[in-house]
């Protein structure tokens, strides 16, 4: 019967026939998202179900690096105990520059401000940093290190507005994926703090009445179809949207170009539509993760081609290349396309 409901379309409120379950918060998705919210909300005291429509916790964030931008407040742990002070001033304007020209101010504020809080509850929940440095760029270690210069904090234009300081924090792990890492220290915490956790159950829609205001959820639950009611909200954690290559096409179609999206089959879209049913507005639909392996037009570079000299170990001023300038500053195709790692990034044959 599911096919009666859509995402895109809100069950009426008069339209259930009763509740099969009740509850104060219900969340969608059981990643990292989904994991956060259950452990703040039933933190807070509410009565928390959590609804999975996979039979086991993790979604993408379980396939993820498990690697978190971390910083400001004088530094974490790891950062300090590499030599490094992380200024909130510096955290902030260099997240403003790097969210591009419509980056929010006052979410970037509020992030960078408590960044350092957001590591410490990461490590309340059991999350595990060695809180050692790799001072090469990269995008995850493989060894079970910590911190990494994971973006661009020491390219120009960045360099020139705020200090830099390595900010990619790591769960300890042996190799490249420490997301599932990360996932099992919070499905731990979600487990030990009572919440009611339902896999197999996918919400197919939200219930609303008719001013839009979410009363709960229709969800199918071992096959069979339920209503679920929220008393105090519904958090949707539900991923994103690459498996779903109609809104792909729609929003992003540039991304098309590539053949093997990376993420779990969680990831078609439904969270956003249902959002969206009810009225909520979606932005930058345009804008995915990319990463060296896909076929795509963006790559990180190796830090031989940002060699701004930065750093406490050699203390000597800025000397970014202009070559370099450009990978960061420039179109990253044709900086692909006249760089010497064209190997190491295997890049497909330009178009233009
Ligand atoms: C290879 C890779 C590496 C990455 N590395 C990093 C990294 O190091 N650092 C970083 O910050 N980001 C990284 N990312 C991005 C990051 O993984 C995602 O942004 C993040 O995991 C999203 O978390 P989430 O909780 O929102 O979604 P997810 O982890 O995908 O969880 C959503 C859950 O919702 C469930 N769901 C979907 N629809 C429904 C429904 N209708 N009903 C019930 N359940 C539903 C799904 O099954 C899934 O379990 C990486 C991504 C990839 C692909």
């Amino acid at each position: 019967m599911s096919l009666n409901y859509s995402p895109s379309q809100p069950c009426r409120l008069h339209q259930v026939p009763g509740w099969d379950l009740e509850t104060d918060v219900i969340v969608v998705g059981f990643g990292a998202a989904g994991a956060c919210a259950a452990i703040e909300a039933a933190g807070a005291g509410a009565a928390v179900t959590l609804l999975e429509a996979a039979s086991g916790n993790g979604g993408t964030s379980a396939l993820s690096g498990g690697e978190i931008y971390l910083g400001g407040s004088g530094g974490t742990p790891a950062q300090r105990q590499a030599g490094f002070s992380d200024e909130t001033e510096d955290l902030f304007r260099y997240l403003m520059m790097a969210g591009g020209a419509d980056a929010d101010a006052a979410k970037v504020r509020v992030y960078a401000e408590n960044s350092l809080a957001h590591h410490d509850w990461l490590v309340a929940q059991g999350v595990v940093y060695k809180n050692t440095f790799l001072s090469e760029r990269m995008l995850e270690p493989v060894t079970d290190d910590c911190l990494i210069w994971s973006g661009s904090e020491e390219a120009w234009p960045f360099v020139e507005h705020a200090r830099p300081c390595p900010r990619g924090h790591t769960p300890q792990w042996n190799g490249w994926g420490s997301g599932r890492m990360l996932m099992d220290a919070l499905a731990a915490r979600v487990e030990q703090l009572g919440v009611a956790i339902r896999y197999d159950s996918r919400v197919l829609a939200l219930i609303a009445d008719d001013a839009n205001h979410v009363h709960g959820v229709v969800v199918r639950m071992d096959g069979r179809i339920c209503f679920a009611r929220a008393r105090s909200g519904v958090i949707l954690c539900a991923g994103g949207f690459v498996m779903n290559r109609d809104m792909v096409r729609r929003h992003a179609p540039h991304l098309l170009r590539s053949g093997d999206p990376i993420g779990t089959p969680g990831d078609d879209g439904t969270g956003i539509l249902l959002g969206m049913s009810v009225g909520g507005a979606s932005i930058h639909m345009d804008q995915a993760f990319l990463s060296p392996r896909s076929r795509s037009t963006t790559a990180m570079p190796p830090t031989a081609m940002t060699p701004c000299s930065t750093r406490p170990h050699n203390g000597s001023s800025r000397s970014m290349s202009r070559h370099s300038s450009r990978w960061i500053a420039g179109s990253t195709m044709r900086c692909i396309r006249t760089s010497p790692w064209v190997d190491w990034i295997r890049c497909p044959p330009a178009r233009s």
